[in-house]
């Protein structure tokens, strides 16, 4: 038994010490008996189902576009591991952030928007990824953000924040208290909408942190060479849903947006691209226009 134990520790430290690679656990709050807030709205899921939901299309996200990231889970079903047991995941696994993921409730039926919450540790950390967040939920998503919060606002401190040993961050998706919020919480567009704007901010965040990693995997980098017959589009985001291509979130970019889906192992089987472009210089012009839009990872691709 100690012989095998070892043999595992072995194996596990050149990996987890390596500082080529990051490791980021996701923490859907709540879960089994616990089902945390509720909706209002009968037929509508629990908190536990819509963290769970939106946990795992954030680390899909961080697992189909970048590299060097490992993604870990505190849970990937319905169980209910106590936040003493969150900690210790997060403190024991060489992890560098940890993102907890839960919605909102209220007596005020009325109050809704997005909070991210932080505490102490390495708190300037925690903040500028939690600013980042709550910007993207309101210039991407389109949310309306009630801020970035410390164990101060809310009065009392949360364990998670409050034990964990790096940055880490609380973010409340949403009010299920206010039927509308958990309306949209309650859609797979909803969920994706968020979950992007959390990747998004998180990347952003981590480049900044580790700029000596290259996070881009192999597959998105653009060759600088280009030869004749050969065009181009520009891909703006990719889904596990359809989405429709009119959605304002799309009419605002005036590029008429296509959807393809496409057969591949990622969930996210469907790719929205606009294009074609005859030259790559084209392309450029309509990638650094949609970037300009919130569109922060579109990227060229080449096609015969
Ligand atoms: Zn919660």
């Amino acid at each position: 038994m100690k012989k095998l134990l070892l043999a595992c520790v072995l194996l596990i430290v050149p990996y987890a010490f390596s500082s080529n690679s990051i490791t980021i656990l996701i923490d859907p709050g709540h879960g089994g008996k616990d089902p945390g807030h509720l909706s209002r709205v009968k037929g509508l899921l629990p908190e536990k189902d819509l963290n769970l939901l939106i946990a795992k299309k954030l680390g899909h996200y961080f697992e189909y576009n970048l590299t060097h990231v490992n993604v870990l889970y505190t849970r990937t079903d319905d169980s209910y591991p106590t936040l003493r047991e969150r900690v210790n995941m997060a403190n024991s696994k060489n992890v560098n952030y940890m993102i907890s993921i839960h919605c909102n409730g209220s007596d005020n039926t009325s109050a809704y928007g997005t909070e991210t919450h932080i505490h102490n540790y390495d708190s300037k950390s925690s903040y500028k990824w939690a600013l980042a967040i709550e910007k993207q939920f309101r210039t991407r998503a389109g949310r309306k953000s009630r801020g970035v919060k410390t164990g101060n606002d809310i009065g009392h401190s949360i364990q998670i924040l409050k034990e964990t040993k790096m940055p880490t961050v609380l973010v409340e998706c949403g009010f299920l208290t206010n039927t509308s919020e958990a309306n949209y919480l309650n859609t797979s567009y909803g969920q994706e909408i968020i979950a992007s704007a959390i990747f998004r901010a998180t990347r952003e965040f981590i480049k900044q942190k580790h700029k000596d990693i290259n996070f881009t995997p192999p597959s998105k980098q653009v060759s600088n060479t280009s030869t004749g017959g050969v065009k181009y589009k520009v891909q703006i985001m990719s889904s596990i849903d359809p989405l429709e291509v009119n959605i304002e979130e799309f009419k605002r970019l005036k590029y008429k947006v296509e959807r393809v889906k496409v057969n591949s192992k990622s969930m996210y089987k469907y790719k929205y691209y606009i294009g074609p472009f005859d030259t790559k210089k084209v392309a450029k012009k309509a990638q650094k226009s949609v970037q300009s839009k919130g569109y922060k990872d579109a990227y060229i691709i080449q096609f015969e």
